[in-house]
């Protein structure tokens, strides 16, 4: 739905919220959990506007709102949003209401003097992790990237025979999930070279990342009380990019028969800033299957989810070698694509999850699987880019080449949303620097 909140003439009395460019207008207001860069202060929520971070902490002190938005201010102070998270769609909306209220260009003096004095520059932050995530899963639900990884694991069967009937995914490792800037190792492991007749111990070969985006769980279900699909967007919080960062040669080793372990374990990253569903709204897109391909089960079908199940993130992927950043040089743009792509929602993900009775918990962290779109270009990994590190990728600026990933890369994700007749909205970044192995 639709509201004053999403009305594109909106402005806040804060300059910089108001430049064309800007991921965090007052349209937007997504949240995180930060604290001043170099400090020992405790972290707290924050909501982004313009190039400043609000301090839910500090704002809260001075009670400003009343009510449910009173209530979901004093859940989103803490350390982690998780409180918040657990309060559902109505705190969650009355907040938004609230803020919007006092960060727009009509709220009263008084107003505006208690906001500016909870306002740190975002360029003076740093962040935690938005939640303390209790359980991760991630998705398996781009048709292309299934397709472009199928044919290097298996190319004459690409698409197993599940993907068109339902969300596949993996339960992943909550406890190395990291915010963005946090570096990680090169995992070590053991992978089989092709042609060989045992394996090697040793530093991954084959690095990748993984162009996702998360999602956060609001209020959970009970254990063995399925989410129906029609009530699944009310159990979801927001939405942040997400990095799942992939050492191809040990996953496809290791692959056969129970999944992805430590191929995906090591490291999967997130940006801090978590833009809720409400602030996506205007960029919903209807859920559309081809022409003959299988129409979802019944308890993976919803009329809502067919008029605007879907929703159109722009995305990019760009990589910062060593060399770009000693010589001072712009990153290369690997990839960009949608999200509108994908091949299933996040309502028909969050429903798959649960049907079997799993219960959801506030602050569990489900991931889309990668987001590769139809053409060659739009893929959403290296391995894919690389023809499975066949085809060496050039860098502009350096010269330098890649099939998969060098210590001392950098991987940036971007997203963002914008149409004629809305306001642009965007998710900041998440990046992430490859560390060599441990010796
Ligand atoms: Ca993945």
């Amino acid at each position: 739905m639709l509201d004053h909140t999403h009305e594109p003439a909106a402005r806040s009395w804060l300059d910089t919220a108001n430049s064309p460019g800007t991921d965090f207008p007052v349209q937007n207001l997504p949240f995180a959990v930060f604290r001043r860069r170099g400090t020992a202060e405790g972290f707290r929520g924050g909501v982004a506007i313009g190039d400043q971070v609000l301090d839910l902490a500090a704002l809260a002190a001075d009670r400003p709102f009343d009510g449910l938005a009173a209530e979901a201010l004093g859940a989103a102070a803490g350390d982690t949003l998780n409180d918040l998270m657990a309060l559902g769609p109505p705190a969650w909306r009355a907040l938004r209401y609230a803020l919007f209220a006092l960060l727009g260009s009509g709220a009263s003096e008084t107003s505006v003097r208690a906001a500016r004095g909870a306002l740190v520059p975002m360029n003076s932050v740093e962040y935690a992790l938005p939640a303390r995530i209790g359980n991760y899963t991630d998705f398996y639900t781009s048709i292309h990237h299934a397709r472009n990884v199928g044919r290097v694991i298996r190319p004459d069967d690409p698409l197993t025979p599940n993907f068109q009937w339902m969300p596949i995914a993996y339960h992943g490792r909550a406890s190395s999930v990291v915010v963005s800037g946090t570096p990680f190792r090169r995992p070590m492991g053991q992978a089989m070279a092709p042609g060989a007749s045992a394996p090697f111990y040793g530093p991954c070969r084959q690095l990748d990342y993984e162009l996702e985006l998360g999602f956060y769980i609001g209020p959970g279900n009970a254990l063995g009380e399925p989410v129906p699909i029609s009530q699944a967007r009310d159990h979801i919080f927001g939405m942040c990019l997400l990095n799942d960062w992939s050492a191809r040669d040990h996953q496809f080793w290791e692959m056969a028969p129970l999944g992805p372990f430590l191929g995906k374990n090591f490291c999967t990253s997130v940006s801090p800033w978590v833009v809720t569903l409400d602030a996506l709204a205007p960029y919903r897109v209807p859920f559309e299957r081809p022409a003959g391909d299988p129409q979802p089960l019944g308890y993976l079908d919803d009329p809502a989810e067919r008029a605007d199940g879907g929703l159109d993130i722009a995305l990019e992927v760009w990589l910062e070698s060593a060399a770009h950043r000693a010589r001072g040089l712009a990153p290369h743009r690997l990839s960009a694509t949608s999200f509108r792509h994908q091949y299933w929602t996040i309502a028909q993900m969050l429903a798959q999850h649960t049907v079997g009775g799993c219960n959801l918990q506030p602050g569990d962290l489900l991931g889309t699987g990668t987001i590769s779109g139809p053409t060659a270009p739009e893929a959403g990994a290296i391995v894919e880019l690389s023809l499975g590190g066949t085809r060496a990728i050039e860098l502009s600026s350096t010269g330098e080449t890649r099939t998969f990933l060098e210590d001392g890369d950098s991987v940036i994700l971007r997203g963002w949303c914008e149409r004629p007749g809305a306001a642009r909205i965007g998710f900041g970044e998440c990046r992430g620097t490859v560390l060599p192995a441990m010796a």
